[in-house]
């Protein structure tokens, strides 16, 4: 007989791992390499770093190493301003790990931001609730680790 999904009991589910060292006190830390390293060294010192081609000038988020536009490994970290419009939002009901249990519920929200490309982040709704297509701008909250996390509301 071929075991199948449905037969796999729970208790030997990998889904949520039984780690007894995750608490409501954890952090999860952003990845400390590659191109996403230099976005969150800005984000500590409170700037807002985008990447831009040096070669066509295309600005985008995520972090990449080659521009998407003309694979262009000729890349400059600029500041962007903060400011855009929001895009997309979402409330987050259920935490997906306990370090953001005490969060719940958290706005994640895609902001367009005024130098033409898009950014995930979270939104502060204790100004405004979000309003798709209204202007944003940001702010930086402290974490653990140094860590400051950008953070959008309505202005
Ligand atoms: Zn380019």
């Amino acid at each position: 007989m071929v075991p199948c999904y449905w037969e796999t009991p729970m208790r030997e589910s990998k889904m949520l791992p039984a780690d007894e060292s995750v608490s409501a006190k954890s952090v999860i830390l952003p990845e400390a390499s590659g191109a996403v390293q230099m976005f969150w060294q800005g984000a500590a010192s409170g700037k807002l770093l985008v990447q831009r081609c040096q070669h066509c000038g295309h600005i985008w988020h995520p972090p990449s190493d080659v521009c998407g536009k003309c694979q262009s490994m000729n890349i400059d970290w600029v500041p962007a301003s903060g400011k855009g419009v929001l895009y997309s939002y979402t409330k987050v009901q259920h935490a997906v790990h306990a370090a953001v249990q005490s969060w719940i519920p958290y706005i994640l929200c895609m902001v367009e931001l005024d130098e033409g490309t898009r950014i995930l982040s979270l939104f502060d709704d204790a100004k405004a609730p979000p309003l798709i297509g209204k202007t944003v701008a940001l702010r930086f909250q402290k974490m653990p680790e140094g860590l400051q996390l950008p953070i959008f509301f309505h202005d």
